[in-house]
């Protein structure tokens, strides 16, 4: 068994000092995690042996890179467990995902006086493009509420579900709060209306298992940099059905069959909604992350995070002034605090004043802010890489705080 000191041996970034000569305690992983040398490598090494565009040429060089580029659609389908690699496109993330679905697969079918479900922890990601499509369509959007915990009010989904609706769009993991949301059972709720699902994996596929089919989610959304992978990757993948069904999203490059002035037609999927030359380099990266993760497998890196998230969980209890926003039965490795009236930026200032990297705001969901009324919190998200010691120099360094800002 792999342990944790070899694990961190593996993120150059931590290795690292800052200015002050400290090591780094990246508590930020919800952000976007730090990369392991085999996905920092591999992107070396696709320049160095790889690089050519994909899906045109001809020559050897060519059909590699695209064979390569292949292979991980495959991957990240066996990943994920979809059933087919064509229900997987490559997107540059979990937003680009959510547009894709508002723009090719809702947009058409949404007519004045129509609703879209979102939840109320919503990320803004999957918030902000169904209600600007609602309000260019004179359609509705539904919240679906939460109690005080920071748990979706599952029995309240029925009541917003009918023949109006086009969508539900629920997060999996709440970035703001880290509850886990009850997906399947949503899912299973939204189907009996007939009302297809969008779950925003951005804060789970990297972290816990994903299988599409056993959700039977009909869109899930995921960014490849908050599982250890490059930025600008990310993944959509839709039940072959949908997609099959929906129109382009880009238009240009590699995505037509055959083109004239007066009209042009699309290739099939995936292709069809892989408009213009893709991240390549990003992609290759991402096989290696999804190679790093199976290695280690989900399932270890899964309880991992359960436990940082019971241990700091506990510490916070103890500390007078701390509030965890956010107390779901069920939740993964993200902490939001607040600690007596000290504002997030000043404690997150001070903390960095220790080396510690932690966020602070609303964390692009301030309707989740607003539903707890606070301004925001320091949220504290964990990483392969984290310790157990790391959260306990944390908790030293945040009462530190309560004591410097009395
Ligand atoms: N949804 C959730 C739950 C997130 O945490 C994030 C990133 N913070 C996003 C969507 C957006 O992801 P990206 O910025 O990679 O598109």
């Amino acid at each position: 068994m792999i342990t944790i000191e070899e694990i961190r041996k593996e993120f150059p970034l931590l290795e690292g000092l800052n200015q002050d000569g400290c090591k780094l305690v990246y508590l930020d992983s919800a952000a976007t995690t730090q990369k392991p040398r085999q996905v920092i490598e591999q992107l070396t090494n696709y320049y160095t042996t790889t690089n050519a565009n994909i899906h045109r040429g001809t020559y050897d060089l060519a059909e590699k890179a695209t064979r390569d580029f292949e292979k991980t659609r495959t991957q990240i389908q066996q990943f994920i467990h979809a059933e087919k690699p064509e229900e997987i496109i490559f997107v540059s993330g979990t937003t680009e995902a959510v547009n894709l679905v508002a723009d090719s697969y809702v947009e058409p079918i949404l007519n004045a006086g129509n609703e879209i479900v979102v939840s109320a922890m919503e990320h803004h990601s999957n918030l902000v493009p169904w209600q600007q499509l609602c309000l260019r369509k004179n359609a509705k959007m539904q919240v679906l509420p939460m109690n005080e915990q920071g748990e979706i009010r599952l029995e309240k989904l029925a009541d917003l579900l009918s023949g109006k609706t086009k969508l539900v769009a629920v997060s999996h993991i709440s970035n703001a709060l880290g509850t886990i949301n009850p997906v399947k059972e949503i899912v299973s709720i939204a189907h009996e209306y007939g009302v297809p699902v969008l779950v925003d994996g951005a804060q789970n596929a990297g972290h816990h298992r994903t299988d599409v089919v056993d959700l039977d989610c009909d869109f899930y959304a995921f960014s490849g940099h908050k599982m250890y992978g490059p930025t600008g990757t990310g993944i959509l993948y839709g039940k072959e059905k949908w997609l099959e069904q929906m129109r382009p999203y880009r238009y240009g490059g590699e995505m037509v069959k055959a083109v004239r002035f007066e009209k042009s037609s699309f290739k099939e999927l995936p292709h069809k909604f892989e408009a213009g030359t893709p991240n390549i380099a990003g992609v290759a990266g991402l096989q290696a992350a999804v190679a790093y993760i199976e290695n280690l497998g989900i399932e270890y890196i899964s309880e991992h995070s359960y436990a940082l998230l019971n241990y700091a969980t506990e510490k916070f209890l103890q500390i007078r002034g701390i509030t965890i926003i956010g107390q779901a039965a069920s939740k993964s490795g993200i902490i939001s605090l607040t600690a007596k009236d000290i504002h997030p930026h000043d404690m997150s200032t001070f903390l960095n004043e220790y080396g510690i990297a932690v966020r602070a705001g609303h964390h692009c969901s301030l309707p989740v802010m607003e539903f707890f009324k606070i301004p925001g919190t320091t949220r504290i998200s964990f990483g392969i890489y984290n310790t157990t010691k790391e959260i306990d120099y944390l908790v030293q360094c945040i009462e530190k705080a309560i004591k410097y800002f009395a």
